[in-house]
């Protein structure tokens, strides 16, 4: 399935006019060996683990080779970075390997991440480290067994060479190991793929993008002879409102939100210096070069989800699109938000219905950022809370012994604290009472969409340790337990903690 191809061939930075991609090969790498592997990942493909570094697909998963059928191209986009228009971005460092197509029939386009410079490498060298690989290999995953839509990856590779990386932008730059990941998703088709055309007045380029991209991704809008354009746009509209309610429920913050990181498809894309929101804090945010302006915390979510949407839109008029018509299909992304928000809220609390600003929900938000309450572990462990008990004295008590395992401070269990808890209880039991519905249920229900796992900074940070060490079984372990992350799993308590003390200062992560 074709797409404009730049008639250059020189890998050399540039910028490229009049094509969506540049063919170009990986970069070969000195001595490939596979780290991990996600068998959920190629059971979807039809792919066995290749037994050997020597086999053929741990080969070309490391750029060494193609195999019959594979071609590799870079793609051509740009973006808003930090909502400032960036120019001509581009797979820096990211190589397509074409399409594959799975045993069901479904179309999976197969990428490896960190094989090499590329016509978009501008003045990086166009490689992973270890620890950045590992983390979107593992989380890629993991999302994806949350139920978030996601990008998948399917293997780790080390490359057996070393990547200068100056991880503490101190100057100093130092040695790591390098490693690849093989991404696959339906496409890598971004936001920024569209506005670049666009930007550059290349209608014609931008024509053929959106006609390939509907034809092929999307054909309920395409008819023979037309595209719906503004159709089409309102469902990536309506994507993207749900991915970041699914970001919300499960306490996920990407970020770098640039539009060069917004998938058309409504898919997480582009793991960097993603974290997990363990004190409740709208704030938050785990890049560290974000730290200031927090653009993309937490809570910005929603809001630069729209704002990406709209520069998206705005590309979208230079293919003959009413602005005005674009606006409505803009506002369904509020509407289909709101909804869908009130929707698994009213889940994750166990309650027949709810608004997005229901008072219940913000009181809760409000107890938790005062008292630092961990997002995960309280939602899951309000499902065990022994609301049968009338609500006072010692039973309320219970309630807050109950949720102290969320707590990273013994204050939330003592004084002005305890009564704002406690108040809240009173109110979520009423709530829970008015409902009348069956129990058990209830807790299957809120279980169902509260994990119990989720792929903390710490955690990723000892996979890594113990990977650098040489030691692959602590990631086989941490991945295996993601991949069931609603079931309780015995032994595994210690993944289910909220986040130690010795990590504190882990909760952040460089973008590089
Ligand atoms: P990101 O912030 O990860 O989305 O990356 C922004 C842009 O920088 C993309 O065009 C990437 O391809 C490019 N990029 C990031 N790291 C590298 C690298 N090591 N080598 C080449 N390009 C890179
Ligand atoms: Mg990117
Ligand atoms: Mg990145």
């Amino acid at each position: 399935r074709q797409l404009p191809v730049d008639t250059q061939t020189a890998a050399l930075p540039r910028q490229v006019y009049g094509a969506a991609c540049s063919r170009v090969a990986a970069t070969p790498v000195h001595a490939p060996r596979l780290l991990a592997w996600s068998s959920a990942m190629a059971e979807v493909l039809g792919l066995e683990r290749p037994s050997s570094d020597d086999d053929p697909w741990v080969q070309a998963l490391a750029g060494n080779r193609l195999l019959p059928g594979m071609y590799s191209y870079a793609m051509c986009y740009g973006g808003h970075q930090f909502g400032n228009w960036a120019g001509q971005l581009g797979d820096g460092r990211a190589l397509g390997l074409g399409e594959w197509v799975a045993p069901d029939g479904q179309y999976w386009e197969m990428q490896l991440k960190g094989a090499g410079m590329t016509p978009y490498s501008r003045g990086a060298d166009g490689r992973a480290v270890l620890r950045s690989s590992l983390r979107e290999y593992l989380c890629s995953e993991a999302m994806h067994a949350l139920g978030v839509p996601t990008t998948r990856a399917l293997s780790l590779i080390a490359t057996g060479e070393e990547v200068m990386r100056d991880m503490f932008y101190d100057g100093h730059p130092e040695a790591e190991p390098g490693a690849i990941v093989c991404r696959a998703a339906p496409s890598f088709l971004r936001f920024g793929s569209f506005e670049l055309p666009a930007s550059r007045g290349d209608t014609g380029l931008l024509q053929a993008l959106i006609e390939y991209t509907v034809r092929t991704h999307d054909p309920a809008f395409a008819s023979a002879d037309a595209i719906d354009i503004a159709g089409w746009y309102r469902e990536v509209c309506a994507r993207t409102a749900r991915l970041m309610v699914a970001w919300m429920r499960v306490g996920f913050v990407h970020g770098v939100m640039n539009t060069d990181n917004m998938s058309i498809h409504g898919l997480t894309i582009d793991y960097g210096p993603y974290g997990w929101l363990e004190p409740y804090d709208l704030d938050f945010t785990p890049n560290t070069t974000d730290a200031q302006g927090r653009r993309y915390a937490f809570g910005r979510q929603p809001g630069i989800a729209q704002w990406n949407l709209a520069a998206l839109g705005q590309a979208l008029t230079h293919a003959g699109v009413a602005v005005d018509v674009l606006q409505q299909s803009l506002n369904h992304y509020g509407e289909v938000f709101h909804a869908e928000y009130g929707r698994v809220f009213a889940d994750k609390l166990g309650l027949h219905s709810l608004t997005h600003d229901d008072p219940l929900l913000l009181d809760l938000f409000r107890c938790m950022a005062r008292h630092e309450t961990d997002y995960c572990l309280s939602f899951r462990l309000l499902a065990e809370l022994p609301l049968a008990q009338a609500p006072e004295g010692e039973a309320l008590q219970h309630y807050l012994d109950v949720m102290a395992p969320a707590f990273y401070t013994t204050q939330a269990q003592q004084g002005e604290s305890r009564d704002a808890w406690q108040a809240w209880f009173k109110d979520y039991r009423a709530r829970v009472e008015q409902d009348a519905g069956d129990a058990v249920a209830r807790q299957a229900r809120m279980q169902a969409v509260n994990p119990l796992y989720v792929p903390r900074n710490y955690l990723a940070h000892q996979a890594i340790e113990a990977m650098s060490a040489g030691d692959a079984e602590p990631l086989a372990r941490l991945q295996q337990v993601l991949s069931k992350p609603y079931e309780a799993q015995p032994g595994c308590e210690a993944y289910a903690q909220r986040r130690p003390d010795w990590a504190r200062d882990k909760a952040g992560c460089s973008a590089l």
